[in-house]
């Protein structure tokens, strides 16, 4: 690998170690140019299912997205970067091993609870009440649906 500093083609491993519970390699690197040191990282690129969100419409799976959901949970809690990055790894992996093409938004919503419920119960409430709060106004509003084809149904009865 080039270095990043200053173009030289001769980069060498210093240190090399397995992050996020395995599923990444993080490699230390100096070149023998400049001296400077680096990080990369190297995952292996798998296809995840698509996730079908509550009104039916379907969506490319967007890890900076359930980042950002669970960072949002552990703000100025006692959770590290490295623990952050394994629950997501362990979501991410618990996905791809349903081996299904398309996932429920609220499989994944399920998932991150459990992760955080590990990590750090404070985190793990604030998911929950939001998560469950979003929850509630679908349920809410498939109730009014509902009530309105009843109301629909009934009008259809009287007409007859
Ligand atoms: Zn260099």
């Amino acid at each position: 690998m080039h270095c990043p500093f200053c173009s030289h083609h001769d980069t060498r491993v210093i240190d090399s170690r397995l992050v996020a519970d395995g599923g990444q390699v993080r490699r230390r690197r100096e070149c023998s140019a400049c001296g400077e040191r680096f990080t990369t990282f190297e995952s292996a690129e798998l296809v995840m299912p698509r996730v079908i969100k509550s009104d039916g419409t379907r969506q490319p799976f967007d890890e900076d997205k359930l980042r950002a959901g669970i960072t949002r949970a552990v703000e100025k809690r006692p959770v590290s970067a490295e623990s952050l990055e394994n629950a997501i790894s362990r979501i991410k992996s618990y996905l791809r091993a349903t081996g299904e093409r398309e996932v429920a938004a609220s499989v994944i919503g399920e998932q991150v609870m459990e992760a955080l419920k590990a990590l750090d119960e404070v985190a793990y409430v604030r998911f929950a009440s939001v998560y469950r709060r979003f929850q509630d106004v679908n349920a809410f509003r498939e109730e009014i649906d509902k009530l309105h084809s009843a109301q629909k149904n009934l009008a259809d009865l009287k007409d007859q």
